[in-house]
């Protein structure tokens, strides 16, 4: 890992970014709180309250077929209820998913509020990260496909 000799201080639009993830991050966390899943099998859908929400998976509409990322919001909102098992049902990469949302609320409050990025430390890091949840889905969905068959 390279070593930061010193932090540079936030730009406008980086402090913006930092706001706009950390606001985003507290209401995923809250809204998978509160909304949950039916246990209706594995084609059921999430609800708030009675309200079903629709599917928003544009690939899945149109082919039929479950992208990389089908499953992830309800597997999201079984963690969020202690329902690791059905989690891992819905999506394999569901706790993955949610330890980085939860990790983005102090990172990004810390950031903010030290008013300061630790840049040289955040773009290896973070590439690295990328890398290795895009991998981590892409491996994921081919053995999703291969269940499915
Ligand atoms: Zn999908």
């Amino acid at each position: 890992m390279v070593m930061c000799t010193e932090d540079s201080l936030l730009k406008s639009e980086e402090r913006q970014l930092h706001v706009i993830i950390l606001i985003g991050s507290i209401l995923a966390v809250v809204a998978a709180c509160i909304v949950s899943v039916p246990r209706e099998g594995m084609s059921s859908r999430a609800v708030i309250g009675s309200v079903s929400i629709p599917s928003a998976c544009v690939f899945r509409n149109i082919t039929g077929i479950p992208c990389a990322g089908c499953g992830i919001v309800r597997s999201v909102v079984c963690l969020a209820h202690c329902e690791v098992a059905r989690s891992w049902g819905f999506h394999r990469l569901g706790m993955v998913v949610l330890v980085l949302l939860v990790a983005q609320i102090p990172y990004r409050a810390a950031t903010l509020i030290r008013g300061r990025s630790p840049k040289c430390m955040r773009h290896k890091s973070i590439d690295v990260l990328w890398i290795g949840l895009a991998l981590a889905a892409a491996i994921n969905w081919v053995f999703t496909l291969i269940q499915l068959r």
